[in-house]
This record gives structure tokens, C-alpha cells and sequence, in this order.
């Protein structure tokens, strides 16, 4: 099988895995899975999905399992994902973690290296408080770090933005807490298996993805040697 490009997002809510995903998507050609935006999609759709997914959202916490590997294995199996892809918000828990190293063994991948962004708590409060997202595709903008040109829309489609229900305040503080809890133990888990690679996201979003990319040219490099 020609070389795939599998990456993985890990970092808290709002460290900039979408952005960062986002340009890496169109520099790379990969497939682009994002369970959260799978997961609001249905919600919208009010799919049996959805329905059963809301409330796990809107409380802060992780949608059950069973639920998200569901619907993670059959979209790993799509045609896009060919050539690579990038997980964002998946795996989200050692559970998920080992799923998904299943079903990439059985279909012959494998991941080609674990992408932490990193970035400390209080940042994280300040940045989801002053995020705004468009309704109808997800882009993503910040009062102040990065406002659209007219306040409340989307540059990209003309669509209203919104503070999404679970980027209030106090469901922040329980989305970190989950994070820290559940999420945070993949980091040894992929240390272990040498695929971490650690990105320092507190620098500008243009800096970051121009570590990663130079990351990802190594490891293509690496591949190739
Ligand atoms: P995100 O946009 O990645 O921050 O995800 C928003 C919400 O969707 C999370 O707070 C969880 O409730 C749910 N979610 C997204 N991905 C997963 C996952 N892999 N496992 C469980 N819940 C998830």
C-alpha cells in the first residue's frame, strides 16, 4: 500500500485543532474526521445519533463509546481516507485508543505520529470564551484573536456565528476537567509507542502549523530513509 499520511489531534478544547487541521487538510489533500463536528451535525440533523448524543454534549462530558466508534469505524472506511487522515477529538480515552489500533491493524494502516498541542488551562478559558463559530460549516473565529470582517459572520459563507451551548463558561471548566481525566492518559499511552510529538500551541496559529509541517516532513523523510 502506498504511503498514508494517519495523524492524530491531541490537546485540550480550544488548544486549535481545527484551525490546525483545517490547513493541514488542504497542504496534505487528507481526509479530515472531526467526531465533534460529526457529533453536531446529527445533533442538527436530530438523527437517532444526535438525540442520544446531545445530552453527554451539552453536560460537557464524552459520548459513550459504543456510540462513537460506530460511527468512527465506518468513516475510517470511506474512500477519502486513501491516501491519510486526521483524527480531531478521536480517540478521546484509552478505550477509543485501543479501538481504533484494532481496526487500523485489520485494515493494514497504521498511525504515522500523534500531534499534542499543547496549552495551559487558563489560556484554553480565555480563548473558548471569545470563540464564535459559523452555523452551517463549523469555521471558527475569536472576538479578539481572530474576528471576522463584519461582527456575527462568517467571512467564508455569509452564515450567522454563534457561541456553541458547550463553550459557556461553566461547561468549559468540565469539558477541561474531562480532559484532563480522560484524555490526558493517551499522551503516555502514544509516548510509549514513540508516535508523540509535541507542538507548543501557545504561539500564533501560523507558527504552529509551520512546526507541524516541518514536523510532518521529517517524518515523511524518516519514512523514506
Ligand atoms: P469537540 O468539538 O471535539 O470539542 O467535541 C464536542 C463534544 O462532542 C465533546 O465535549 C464530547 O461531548 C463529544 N465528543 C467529541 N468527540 C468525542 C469522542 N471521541 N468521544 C466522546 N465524546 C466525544
Amino acid at each position: 500500500m502506498a504511503r498514508q499520511l494517519n495523524l492524530i489531534l491531541v490537546g485540550p478544547p480550544g488548544a486549535g485543532k481545527g484551525t490546525q487541521a483545517e490547513r493541514l487538510q488542504s497542504d496534505f489533500g487528507l481526509a479530515y474526521i472531526a467526531t465533534g463536528e460529526m457529533l453536531r451535525a446529527n445533533v442538527k440533523a436530530q438523527t437517532e445519533l444526535g438525540m442520544a448524543a446531545k445530552q453527554h454534549m451539552d453536560a460537557g462530558g464524552l459520548v459513550p463509546d459504543d456510540l462513537i466508534l460506530a460511527m468512527t469505524a465506518e468513516r475510517l472506511e470511506e474512500d477519502d481516507t486513501r491516501d491519510g487522515f486526521i483524527l480531531d477529538g478521536f480517540p478521546r480515552n484509552l478505550a477509543q485508543a485501543g479501538a481504533l489500533e484494532r481496526q487500523l491493524q485489520q485494515q493494514g494502516r497504521r498511525i504515522t505520529a500523534v500531534l499534542l498541542i499543547e496549552v495551559p488551562d487558563e489560556e484554553i478559558v480565555k480563548r473558548i470564551a471569545g470563540r464564535r463559530v459559523c452555523v452551517k460549516n463549523g469555521h471558527n473565529y475569536h472576538v479578539d484573536y481572530d474576528p471576522p470582517k463584519l461582527p456575527d459572520v462568517c467571512d467564508q459563507d455569509g452564515s450567522r456565528l454563534i457561541q456553541r451551548d458547550d463553550d459557556k463558561p461553566e461547561v468549559v471548566q468540565r469539558r477541561l476537567l474531562v480532559y484532563h481525566e480522560q484524555t490526558a492518559p493517551l499522551i503516555s499511552y502514544y509516548e510509549d509507542r514513540g508516535l508523540l510529538r509535541r507542538v507548543d500551541g501557545m504561539r500564533a496559529p501560523g507558527e504552529v502549523h509551520d512546526h507541524i509541517r516541518a514536523l510532518i516532513a521529517t517524518l515523511l523523510l524518516e519514512d523514506s530513509l
